[in-house]
């Protein structure tokens, strides 16, 4: 294919809103377009390695026996009604109506459709296990898109569903599905890992997430060098500090004037943070966004409360809870906002961690201005409503699983993988007969790949200052043949006969014969980051070219056959392993 006749307009710089290095480097390398928040037409170029990074996660759920189908973007209404999650999704799921008046959605996922379709069309053991695929553009209504097609409101992704009859068999669909992602993304030419994960608002009871790993990515991952425990921070685990065994002194409030923060408290009174009790307030709301309840939350001084451990202690949905305003919640309660603690409050849900049972004189706010409590004892002067651990695993904190000290990192979250048990089956009814005749509820899993935010983890891993520099498996092309004179009819002979004799070999070729500079065409080869280049010029005449390597510095002049010969080597070896 000659360059000359595609569209490809590059860009020198991209614009300012562009924060990420991948994201710069798409848009200058014409693979996506604006065209309002978090909603990119994809470009030509840009498009082939999206059909690409399809075409391996389609190869790859084939071979473990998920089949494909094609589920609309359009859903109604009702089976979101009947799931519950029309209300728990919250401003992220994309209501449209009808003429009529009729509530739909842009689909967020598809759990909802693939059960009712499942349970329409299946009816016995013997069709049992099933798992069905789909690649698709999804939506949604993200609370701040951004970084290009890392966090937009229109993407692809691939969701994968499994149906079975007993946990046992939803563990090996689960497995299989594992492997299919390891191999999935190792294809994709990217380094990530792999961690537990918190279900979120997918529910359900165990999870992984696959994360590329890499500074700008908006998962932090807590990971372990000694042992294999690797999890996200929301799902970390962590464990209590054993509570110091002391006699129990007296209440007694202190004056402590303007001491709002644990720091000021602890340094007025001389006592270290983890002797101190921190209090954070809370306004849940219901499934109509009405207030619910105020809830205050405990925890040691030096610890961070974890949102999502706490909205899962809850059982809400991450939206149904804000900081709550302290000048209206004290009357009601009791609390002094800058000086609360957990000794007399009232008319709220008092959520404990569960680091605090069994601690004795701690230091919490006194619900008076300017005064704390000392001697402050779990049991004998406050009890927890819910107590539970609520607490970020920090650096340095221990492994909970063999004690060395934790490490935290950054990752994007390219895929994630959910058993989701009986929660869709059981609320949406749907059932299968057993041997017996009997109905009998399925196991069901779902399993999630981010197909544009994958192509935009690749750049984020692979680039240079001079562009991208794309893995074999998903170039958009393999070869690009540069052309330095196609005025010069030797040189347009040799480009014409290797682009020919390399797309016999099922090499893809683009030949850059645009009257332009060289200087222009070779920043162009870099920037949309062609793995192989072949340049013909001067050397022509004696049938000779230069090779170069995208990854690589250096280039070697060698016969036009030799370099044909190299480049069909290399795509076999890196795409086909052969
Ligand atoms: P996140 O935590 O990043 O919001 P999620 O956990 O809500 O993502 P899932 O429901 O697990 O996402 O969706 C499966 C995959 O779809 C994710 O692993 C991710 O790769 C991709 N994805 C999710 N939201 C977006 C988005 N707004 N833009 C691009 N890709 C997305
Ligand atoms: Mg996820």
């Amino acid at each position: 294919m000659k360059l000359s006749r595609l569209h490809l307009k590059t860009l020198r710089e991209a614009p300012n809103e562009a924060e990420l290095v991948s994201h710069k480097l798409m848009i200058r390398a014409n693979l996506i377009k604006k065209e309002a928040a978090g909603i990119y037409t994809f470009m030509p170029f840009g498009w082939r390695t999206i059909r690409k990074i399809e075409e391996i996660v389609r190869q790859e759920q084939d071979r473990i026996g998920c089949q494909e189908l094609h589920m609309p973007h359009v859903n109604p209404s009702e089976l979101w009604k009947e799931s519950g999650r029309w209300y728990a999704y919250g401003p992220e799921l994309w209501r449209i109506k009808d003429r009529n008046g009729r509530d739909f959605c842009l689909v967020p996922t598809c759990e909802e459709l693939c059960t009712n379709i499942v349970k329409q069309e299946v009816s016995s053991y013997r069709e049992l296990p099933l798992q069905l695929y789909h690649i698709q553009f999804k939506y949604r209504d993200e609370a701040r898109p951004r970084y290009g097609l890392m966090r937009s409101r229109e993407f692809i992704m691939k969701d994968a569903y499994s149906f079975d009859r007993t946990p046992e068999d939803l563990e090996e669909a689960y497995r299989l599905q594992y492997e299919a992602y390891v191999r999935t993304f190792t294809r994709c030419g990217l380094d990530f890992r792999i961690v537990e994960a918190d279900n979120g608002p997918i529910g359900g009871s165990n999870s992984h997430e696959f994360s590329a790993l890499s500074n700008v990515g908006e998962s932090e991952i807590a990971y372990c060098e000694k042992c294999d425990m690797a999890a996200t921070i929301e799902r970390a685990e962590c464990i209590d500090d054993k509570p110091v065994d002391e006699p129990e002194q007296e209440l007694e409030a202190v004056y402590t004037p303007g001491t709002k923060t644990i720091k000021d408290v602890c340094d007025y009174l001389g006592v270290d943070e983890k002797k101190t009790i921190k209090a954070l307030m809370f306004t849940t709301f219901d499934q109509d966004l009405n207030p619910a309840d105020y809830v205050c939350v405990f925890i040691r001084g030096d610890r961070d409360v974890n949102m999502i451990k706490l909205v899962n202690a809850l059982g809400i949905p991450e939206h149904y809870i804000e900081f709550a305003d302290e000048d209206e919640m004290g009357p009601v309660t009791g609390i002094v906002g800058g000086f609360t603690g957990p000794v007399g409050i009232h008319n709220c849900k008092i959520v404990v961690d569960s680091e605090l049972v069994g601690t004795k004189n701690m230091v919490a706010g006194a619900n008076k201005e300017d005064h704390h409590m000392k001697g402050v004892c779990y049991g004998r002067d406050y009890v927890g409503d819910i107590v539970t651990d609520i607490k970020t695993l920090k650096e340095g904190d221990p492994c909970p699983h063999c004690g060395a000290p934790i490490k935290h990192t950054r990752g994007i979250e390219v895929g994630q993988i959910f058993k989701l048990g009986t929660k869709y089956s059981e609320s949406m009814n749907a059932t299968y007969k057993d041997e017996n005749g009997e109905d009998q509820i399925y196991w069901m899993g779902c399993y999630g790949v981010g197909v544009t935010r994958t192509m935009q983890a690749i750049v984020e891993q692979s680039h240079d200052d001079k562009g991208i520099i794309w893995p074999m498996s998903v170039a958009p092309y393999h070869v690009i043949v540069t052309v330095i004179n196609p005025k010069d009819e030797l040189q347009m002979d040799l480009a014409n006969k290797i682009e020919s004799e390399l797309e016999a070999k099922r090499v893809e070729v683009i030949v850059d014969d645009r009257d332009e500079r060289a200087g222009v065409k070779f920043n162009d080869a870099d920037l949309i980051g062609i793995p192989v280049r072949i340049t013909v010029g001067k050397l022509a005449k004696d049938g000779n070219v230069e090779y170069k390597l995208r990854r690589e510095e250096s280039n070697e002049v060698l016969s036009a056959e030799d370099a044909i010969k190299a480049a069909a080597e290399l795509v076999d070896k890196e795409i086909f392993g052969l």
